[in-house]
């Protein structure tokens, strides 16, 4: 039996069996929408193989009005039922169990014609619901029962029916957004009159052989919510209407305390779940922020939960569970919780991938295959693109050669590591140090690759990287001026006034390492949560600190400027930047913008504003960092350039602007596929 023996251990609910204890929990990755109903019956196929105990799809509404988006997915017609089999058969043929998730978005729906229990309008959406009426409200229950009817039709194992993050039925649940006062409203029996009746004529319809779970919002985190003895009371009258398994929702979207960002500690909410645990008999599911199967099986071990729900992990690796069954734990690549690639795309209206995995969601397109014709590769320079390339190369059975010049591989990761609420970046770096191993890589670390070191390759990759943009600005080879990598590499001293020049995702890293101190709150769950301002549920409804989120002034004063005239981090990610200024804004950091750095002399920085450099004036500041971004290192690029060797050449040392490592990760992963 492996370590994970709780995780691993099979769950019988009667009329079927589980093979574990993991579900891969609901995503929007926008496949459905695609409309190519191969390419997603092969994604959750690819799931099924890895050997998850059950999945559960992307939210599919029941109604036009409750779809997430105009043209998002529903499950209203027997079109929809051909379409949805084609993955269902796919994912049994696979040996999988699959779910179908319902979901009527309510107020949340991005369209005029949304709907809701009461005519408020969502802070997170420009629409004002109109409120249904009983016989409206009926309509909905209706549409809910028959979509999990056509779900049955269409081969699921059963559906999930979501009740909690601030979507429709959450909204009838709290008074926050329900002020009806007919039977729909008013008393608490009333207010969850709607999931129960959904439950219970889903139930009749469906019959007992069918899987029937409840998302339940166990901790609100918005004013007006949930007390915990109502999450109680409704936990019980779900499973008398009928459901199999109650999975835990954490958060509604419009609350302002983050809930899945990678500056949340692992497995933080485990502790909501398990205060259910014995109120109910039947299994409940923890979610949020598990992402390694050392933290999956704790949970279920120290009775916080029956099981497990993972989603965005299931993207960065589809085979998560068979690799902690085979005893390859360390081979699963890590869930950085970065939502650059998934929930960022998500709400840019893009199809969901990964950073570190892209072909999630894109696995009939960008296919890895053995190579039939094995070459002698070289790939110098061992940052995401270079490691990326390497082992995708390595893994076709190509034989690959890595120069890294310096001490150790990661590149500009390890610098992000050392963020505070980035330390899941050194999993991350862990986890290529392991691959190279695992696919024997050649690693050649302290070495700078020459022209004629890579005489004898059949293939050149340059994955070379970066080096700081110079700002040229007069006086910054002043003593007091600093660039990020002498701050966050090589630890040079920092004085109590900080200017920051340059507020890009660097610009923000640094401000955060310096107002923390280089060390945050995500590695202790404590005083992340005096932090965000929450608390216990069964002491303060819906789980929000009365006193609110505290702040622990920095010993520093630091000035973030930014050349450009719009809002500090708009290019940070859609669903976390947010979290950024906020942390930031909290800790007293000055965003100053549309500044023109005249100069620099021992007083500090001078700055103007506008084309005719008004107000000038100056930052007192004894240490300037310099955060202005980058340009390509390509050095080893022009000296074979200048050899005429043909070479490939990808991430930063091809092009810097903008350059991500998801940008960087891709182009490796793309280009190793054709070598
Ligand atoms: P960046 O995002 O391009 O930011 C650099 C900033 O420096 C620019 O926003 C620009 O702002 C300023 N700048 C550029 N040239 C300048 C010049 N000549 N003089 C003065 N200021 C100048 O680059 P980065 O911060 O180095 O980040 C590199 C990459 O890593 C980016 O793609 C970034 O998105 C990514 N990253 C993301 C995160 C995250 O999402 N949390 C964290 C770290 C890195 P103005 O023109 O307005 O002054
Ligand atoms: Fe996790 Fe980031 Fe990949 Fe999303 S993009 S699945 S958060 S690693």
């Amino acid at each position: 039996m492996s370590n994970f023996n709780h995780m691993l251990s099979p769950l019988n609910l009667g009329f079927t069996t589980l093979k574990n204890r993991v579900v891969m929990g609901s995503m929007h990755t926008g496949l459905e929408e695609t409309n190519d109903w191969n390419r997603v019956a092969e994604f959750y196929a690819e799931r099924a193989r890895g050997e998850v105990g059950l999945m559960i799809t992307g939210g599919i509404s029941p109604n036009k009005e409750g779809a997430v988006f105009p043209r998002a997915a529903m499950m209203t017609n027997t079109e929809d039922v051909i379409h949805h089999s084609i993955l269902t058969e796919r994912v049994h043929k696979e040996n999988g169990k699959i779910i179908m998730q319902i979901l009527h978005a309510g107020r949340y729906a991005y369209s005029p014609e949304c709907v809701a229990p009461s005519r408020i309008k969502s802070p997170i959406s420009p629409f004002f619901p109109k409120e249904l009426s009983h016989d409206e409200i009926e309509k909905q229950i209706d549409d809910f029962v028959k979509s999990a009817y056509l779900a049955q039709q269409a081969g699921y194992d059963g559906v999930e029916i979501m009740g909690s993050e601030g979507y429709f039925i959450n909204q009838f649940i709290v008074r926050h957004t329900n002020q009806r006062n007919d039977g729909w409203g008013g008393a608490y029996k009333n207010r969850i009159k709607l999931p129960i009746e959904i439950i219970r004529r889903v139930r009749t319809e469906v019959g007992t052989d069918f899987i029937v779970i409840y998302r339940l919002s166990m901790l609100d985190l918005i004013p007006n919510g949930s007390t915990f003895g109502e999450v109680i009371q409704l936990a019980k009258a779900v499973e008398h209407a009928g459901a199999n398994i109650i999975n835990s929702g954490i958060g509604w979207h419009e609350a302002r305390i983050p809930t899945i960002a990678t500056s949340v500690p692992k497995g933080a909410f485990a502790w909501v779940t398990k205060k259910l645990m014995g109120h109910v008999s039947i299994p409940v599911i923890a979610s949020n922020r598990i992402n390694t199967p050392e933290i999956a099986n704790d949970i279920i071990k120290h009775g916080c939960a029956d099981m497990v729900s993972m989603a965005r992990p299931f993207l960065a690796d589809s085979h998560f569970v068979r690799k902690s069954r085979t005893k390859k734990a360390q081979q699963i690549a890590p869930c950085i919780a970065c939502n650059q690639a998934c929930l960022d795309h998500t709400f840019s209206g893009k199809i969901s991938t990964c950073l570190v995995n892209p072909r999630a969601c894109h696995e009939t397109e960008l296919v890895i295959q053995q190579t039939p014709n094995p070459k002698n590769i070289a790939v110098v320079g061992a940052g995401p693109a270079g490691l990326s390339v390497a082992i995708t190369c390595a893994e076709r059975g190509h034989h690959v050669t890595l120069f890294e010049k310096s001490t150790e591989i990661g590149g500009q990761l390890n610098l992000a590591k050392k963020i505070p609420g980035k330390e899941e970046f050194r999993g991350f770096v862990d986890w290529y140090n392991e691959m190279t191993t695992v696919y024997h890589i050649d690693l050649r670390l302290n070495t700078v690759a020459s022209v004629d070191a890579l005489h004898p390759f059949d293939e050149i990759v340059v994955a070379t990287g970066v080096v700081p943009r110079n700002p040229h600005i007069p006086g910054q080879n002043n003593g007091n001026v600093l660039t990020y990598i002498d701050v966050l590499h090589d630890k040079a001293p920092v004085g109590e006034n900080v200017t920051i020049i340059g507020a890009g995702g660097i610009g923000f890293d640094v401000t955060e390492y310096l107002v923390r101190d280089g060390k945050g709150t995500s590695e202790n769950l404590a005083e992340w949560m005096i932090e965000w301002g929450v608390t216990d549920p069964a002491k303060h409804v819906g789980g929000l600190a009365p006193e609110g989120p505290h702040t622990k002034y920095p010993n520093r004063k630091i000035t973030l400027l930014q050349r450009k005239n719009e809002k500090h981090g708009a290019q940070l990610g859609k669903t976390t930047g947010w979290i950024h200024r906020t942390s930031l804004k909290r800790k007293n950091v000055d965003f100053i913008g549309g500044v023109n750095y005249d100069f620099i002399d021992g007083d500090g920085l001078h700055i103007s504003f506008g084309k005719q450099r008004n107000n000038p004036t100056r930052i007192k500041a004894d240490t300037i960092v310099l955060c202005t971004g980058q340009e390509p290192l390509n050095t080893l690029a022009n000296e074979l350039m200048s050899h005429k060797r043909p070479f490939h050449v990808i991430g930063g040392a091809a092009k810097a602007a903008e350059l991500d490592a998801k940008t960087a990760i891709n182009q490796g992963i793309r280009l190793a596929a054709i070598l």
